[in-house]
């Protein structure tokens, strides 16, 4: 075990059987954290992860359910505070694509992708929340009495053709984020939000598993390079740390300078 700076804490991550939410999960669980791995089709991957933070010698339990669904939500939490007797941390990671120009879209793929990536958060947002005001804060654990981090994404702020359910519905992740944050601080809740730029995960494959596929996309980094789960698995364990303490309502970009508009290094 590395670094333990949550040490004593438990989270619960959505969507960790893959990408991010499986990296989150690693580095959480290497900082110290006893972890729910959620998934909803994949088992195998779900156990895989488990087995791994076990053979590093945390604690860890898989959990199916599906972000969308209420009950599967409620009962997901309920099954976190039986393992685990309370709930420090979570993270809204579980997310989706369903790309089509605009005026082909249809409405189930409109509905599904903000069902999933932004009801999804506001399901498990608030079942969090419910439980860390009635946990308050737990001396010795952490000066916070919860930490929510929501995955949004550069597309929180880059409008994108062809997504527009989801540069939508991680547009409305950030105003969820700020209105639930400016809510729940009294409480001493933190609510932050994650923006990855392009991190090598299969949501985006066609996008790096080509050589020409890759340095296309490079145009966009001006960091020169695609990012790794740990990459956003490191700051979500810095984010959820009391080294964070003073921070809420904000989205931190780890994008290696997407949003910094390259396409205007040369003049525009
Ligand atoms: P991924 O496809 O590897 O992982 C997505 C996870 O969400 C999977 O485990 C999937 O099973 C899960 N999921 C989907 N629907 C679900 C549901 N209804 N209930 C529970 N889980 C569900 O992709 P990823 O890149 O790891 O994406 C994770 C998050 O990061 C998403 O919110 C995504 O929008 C965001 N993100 C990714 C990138 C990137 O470049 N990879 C960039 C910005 C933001």
């Amino acid at each position: 075990m590395e670094q333990q700076k949550l040490k004593g804490q438990s989270v619960l991550i959505t969507g960790a059987d893959s990408g991010i939410g499986r990296g989150v999960a690693i580095s959480m669980a290497k900082a110290g954290a006893k972890a729910l791995i959620n998934f909803v089709h994949n088992q195998d991957s779900a156990e895989e992860v488990v087995s791994e933070i076990r053979s590093l010698g945390g604690e860890a339990i898989s959990f199916k359910a599906d972000v969308s669904q209420e009950t599967e939500v409620q009962a997901m939490f309920a099954k976190h505070i039986e393992t685990f007797g309370s709930i420090d941390i979570v993270v809204n990671n579980a997310g989706l694509q369903k790309d089509a120009k605009f005026t082909d879209m249809t409405l189930d793929e409109w509905n599904t992708v903000i069902g999933i990536n932004l009801t999804g958060q506001f399901l498990c947002s608030r079942e969090a929340a419910k439980l860390f005001i009635k946990q308050g804060v737990r001396n010795g654990v952490s000066r916070a009495a919860g930490k929510i981090i929501c995955m949004s994404s550069v597309h929180e702020v880059i409008p994108w053709a062809g997504h527009v359910n989801y540069a939508a519905s991680k547009g409305g992740i950030n105003m969820f984020m700020k209105s639930i944050a400016q809510e729940l601080a009294p409480h001493r809740i933190r609510v932050i939000g994650i923006g990855p730029g392009a991190i090598q995960t299969p949501i985006n494959k066609d996008a790096w598993e080509t050589p020409e596929a890759l340095n296309k996309l490079l145009t966009l980094i001006p960091y020169g390079r695609i990012g790794q789960p740990e990459d956003i698995g490191n700051l979500a364990v810095w984010i959820a740390s009391d080294e964070a303490d003073y921070i809420t309502g904000t989205t931190i970009f780890a994008d290696g300078g997407m949003t910094l508009y390259p396409g205007f290094t040369d003049n525009g």
